[in-house]
């Protein structure tokens, strides 16, 4: 039986949205009620509603779909046409309604909205903006909202999302056009990237506006976002990071999510049974943060990867990419650059700013790093300090296993 209570259809389709990694409520803008006028606030940190993957994973802020219903058959997608879940759907006003009373119990602290699509493109599309503008319009709605957009909808319907959204995002789904086409026959890789430009360009010209007018509208202020399904085909990690950092660079993207692949109720057959390990998820997203804080060029991060392109699980990309070029260690934390001293594997951006400060007054020694970092095994033979320098360490042949993390013994009745 169709379930058509608000409670009995919000728990098919905010379940139904677990799926999507790619929200976050970063680099939005401030705004407030604090002084009596509007409802919301984008900072406070209060009222956060988590979801959760199937994996018990905590991915993020509240999520919801419009609907589940969807005319596309994506395979890797629960709400695929051909899926055998239960249905739902919202009107747009029931979702602001929501959005309004839970923001008012303080559950959540924003909206992310995206949906199925139903009829056409263009009239999902069209949904999804009403709720952003009657919120914003009609409620004077002050909290976060991230809209999930359709590249195959109307580029003006799209744009208007970034009217009224902190942030919005799409999809590219898959690494390669080619498993796009496999994996997800209703959609085409250049129209969404396509689509992904339009949004890039509107984002620049608003900023620019911005810097000459302050009355300039806005437009999706926190930026756009995107998300790779990792593990549902065989592309490995470099072809993963190498797209991630295209995606980058031609769109200035804020984010790119990964989502390990999670096998889904009443799967397809072309999907794989497993899913890849949750630490293939973990390592790509430290071989982005290699790329977007360390100053690691995409193709430098590629080099720490096995001869079939993959990261390894047991150590982190910086240590595989120190082991692997051992002859530019040792850095000495007293004189290298800031650039240098980054690649120190067991080095955050923390640490070595907090190093370069103390050593403006005194010579770092190892207590120093033991002060700054938890990983002083792991640095040690990378590092020269004025009480410490490795002698022949970089040289084990064991080095790796030396430093790689002691496997863990799983608990029988953990
Ligand atoms: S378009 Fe594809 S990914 Fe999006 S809801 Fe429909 S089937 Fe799922």
């Amino acid at each position: 039986m169709q379930k058509t209570s608000i409670l009995g259809r919000l728990e098919i389709l905010a379940d139904a949205a677990k799926y999507d990694a790619s929200c976050a409520s970063s680099g939005s803008v401030e705004r407030n009620s604090r002084n009596g006028r509007g409802v919301g606030s984008t900072s406070g940190g209060m009222g956060i509603c988590h979801a959760y993957a199937p994996d018990g994973r905590c991915i993020s802020l509240l999520k919801l779909l419009l609907t589940n219903h969807c005319i596309f058959d994506c395979h890797y997608c629960v709400n695929r046409k051909s899926s055998n879940v239960e249905r739902a759907r919202f009107t747009p006003e029931e979702v602001v309604d929501l959005t309004l009373s839970f923001y008012r119990r303080n559950y959540i602290e924003g909206l992310f909205l995206s949906s199925g699509i139903v009829r056409s493109p263009d009239h999902t599309m069209e949904q999804i903006v009403r709720v952003a503008r009657t919120l914003r319009e009609v409620h004077d709605f002050r909290g976060y909202i991230h809209l999930k957009t359709i590249p195959e909808a109307d580029p003006e319907i799209v744009a208007e999302a970034g009217i009224w959204a902190d942030r919005v995002s799409i999809n590219v789904e898959l690494p390669t056009a080619a498993s796009l086409a496999r994996l997800a026959p209703d959609k085409n890789a250049p129209r969404i990237e396509g689509a992904m430009g339009g949004l890039h360009s509107r984002i620049v010209d608003a900023r620019d506006a911005r810097r000459k007018y302050r009355s300039a509208p806005r437009f999706a202020p926190a930026g756009q976002s995107t998300q790779m399904i990792v593990g549902a085909d065989g592309t490995s990690d470099t072809q993963i990071i190498d797209k991630a950092s295209r995606l980058y660079g031609r769109f200035g993207l804020r984010r790119v999510y990964y989502s390990a692949f999670s096998p889904i109720p009443d799967a397809s057959a072309v999907l794989p049974l497993q899913r890849p390990p949750l630490m293939r998820e973990h390592r790509l997203y430290q071989s982005d943060w290699l790329t977007r804080f360390y100053g690691f060029a995409p193709h430098e991060v590629s080099e720490a990867a096995d001869a079939n392109g993959m990261l390894p699980l047991d150590i982190d990309p910086k240590l595989a990419w120190a082991l692997k070029f051992r002859d530019r260690f040792p850095i000495d934390l007293n004189r290298a650059p800031r650039e240098a001293m980054l690649r120190v594997p067991g080095l955050g951006v923390k640490a070595v700013d907090a190093l370069l400060g103390a050593r403006r007054h005194r010579s770092i020694r190892l207590d120093d790093l033991a002060r700054v970092t938890n990983s002083l095994r792991k640095l040690r033979p990378f590092v020269v300090t004025s009480d410490w320098r490795p002698v022949a360490m970089l040289d084990l042949a064991d080095l790796r296993a030396r430093l790689a993390p002691k496997p863990r013994q799983m608990e029988l009745f953990g």
